[in-house]
């Protein structure tokens, strides 16, 4: 087992996001590096497997990207000498964690080709689920891939266009009519800032402006990291092109039907950021506010745990009137470098990232809400410390409803028999995680968590995925 997949079990009960993309241009010419690396940082959440940046100069030679790439957090890739090195006001700006492809350097993005009409710097967060029939078409024709992640397959179908089409921004819509599935895009040509989402909009993309700069960045609050204004979303469909003369955007490939992630809401997404103009936090309250409402119990306090069960939690204790307590306190530190602890040791991973506050939960009867549940034993492990530090009763509410299906779009929410809520009743999980009763929010209250929109995707809950599913699980295909 190489050590990336050692680090992969020891988290392998939290669902990831695969990534997180950030660009920025500066109309004044002044570096931006350090700035990418900001608003990379705010984006850690998003990805911690590797980093990456590239930059070009506007005004220097076409062609000149310069990049920096690595494995592991982007304080551990990026040394003041690396970014000092990038010299320019044009970038784009990764993290990864995968789900199809490797995790090794091959695979780190941005990614930078060459071609003959420039460079090309393309970052990426989604999933194709046809990218082993383009790969292979493309691969028919010559094309030799370097990687084996899926966006690679978009690169070379932008580089391809360009070469029949007059601008790069025509090139990235007629590879999006060739693209099936979720992507979230920051593209850099030698002159230009490209970002792109697709149709359904699983990913989340914003705009923002800071001075003279214009930024893309998949969360708002990487935005605010870097003092940027938020301006708006990318609009699912839309291809905006950002130069000298400023944005443009082009809405041609938008369509009527919507899927936005809404797990982002409750979990991947940072509950500061704003995603399609619906605030995390706001969302998570509401889900903790229908928990109250539907699966109410007398207790004497509420608990959340950290971090996305925490807002949550509050929204609980809003509507049920019961206290909201602490009760856990985090270990944020974790990287993807911490060695895990062998099976017979005594600490378990979980342990190690949680710690439980006694003196709040002794002889209390606790509500402890939680995102998720995805094999259950992380569950199993909390309510075990809960009862151990003298909790007397433990209701746990989850708020999402139980995950049944995989994700293909751009999350590693696993095959079916590896989710707990596949096999078995809600009774049987809360029985095998050792609550006292266990609740989940509805899947028909989702749209509650944003605002009544109807534009989403609840395909790991419902079966009913936006895009036809490929066949097989191809998210391992990919390495082969
Ligand atoms: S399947 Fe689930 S995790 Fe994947 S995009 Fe849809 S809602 Fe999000």
């Amino acid at each position: 087992m190489d050590k990336s997949a050692q680090i992969d079990t020891w988290i392998s009960d939290e669902i990831h996001e695969e990534c997180g993309v950030f660009g920025i241009y500066d109309f004044d010419g002044n570096d931006i590096a350090l700035s990418v690396y900001y608003g990379l940082f705010a984006l850690q959440h998003r990805g911690q497997e590797s980093c990456g940046i590239a930059v070009s100069d506007t005004s220097g030679p076409k062609g000149s990207v310069r990049s920096y790439k690595g494995m592991g957090l982007v304080n551990e890739v990026f040394t003041p000498e690396s970014l000092e090195d990038l010299k320019g006001n044009i970038g784009v700006g990764h993290v990864r964690y995968s789900t199809a492809g490797a995790s090794n350097r091959e695979n780190t993005q941005p990614l930078v080709l060459n071609y003959v009409k420039g460079t090309l710097a393309l970052a990426h967060n989604g999933n194709l689920v046809n990218a082993p029939e383009l790969k292979e078409g493309l691969a028919y024709t010559g094309a030799i891939f370097q990687t084996t992640i899926d966006s690679e397959v978009i690169a070379y179908l932008i580089a391809r266009e360009r070469l029949q089409t007059r601008s790069v921004e025509e090139a990235v819509k007629n590879a999006m009519l060739k693209l099936k599935g979720a992507y979230s895009l920051v593209i850099m040509s030698p002159r230009k800032l490209i970002g792109a989402r697709d149709p359904f909009g699983f990913r989340p993309l914003c705009i923002g402006k800071r001075g003279n700069s214009y930024v893309l960045a998949s969360e708002s609050a990487a935005l605010d990291t870097v003092g940027a204004d938020f301006v708006r979303d990318v609009e699912p469909g839309e291809v905006v092109m950002i130069n000298q003369e400023g944005i443009h955007s082009d809405m041609s490939m938008t369509q009527p039907k919507k899927a936005k992630c809404i797990f982002e809401y409750i979990y991947f997404a940072r509950p500061d950021s704003c995603l399609d103009s619906v605030s995390v936090y706001n969302s998570r309250i509401m889900a903790g506010r229908i928990l109250a409402q539907t699966y109410a119990v007398e207790a004497d306090i509420v608990v959340g745990v950290p971090d996305s069960g925490n807002a949550a939690a509050y929204g609980y204790s809003l509507e049920s009137g019961i206290q909201l307590a602490t009760a856990f306190v985090k270990n944020s530190y974790v990287g993807r470098t911490f060695i895990k602890p062998k099976q017979s040791m005594r600490e378990s991973s979980v342990k190690i990232k949680l710690n439980v506050l006694r003196d709040v939960v002794k002889d209390k009867r606790v509500i402890m809400i939680d995102d998720s549940i995805v094999r259950g034993t992380t569950s199993e492990r909390i309510v075990r410390m809960l009862k151990s530090a003298g909790a007397k009763e433990v209701h746990v509410r989850i708020s999402s409803p139980p995950f049944l299906y995989p994700c293909y779009f751009g999350t590693d929410v696993p095959s079916d028999d590896q989710l707990i809520a596949h096999n078995n009743t809600v009774e049987k999980i809360r029985d095998m995680i050792g609550a006292d009763s266990l609740g989940y929010l509805g899947v028909d209250r989702l749209s509650e968590l944003i605002e009544g929109d109807r534009g989403y995707c609840d395909a790991c809950f419902t079966g009913n995925y936006p895009i036809e599913p490929p066949k097989e699980d191809i998210r391992g295909e990919y390495d082969r």
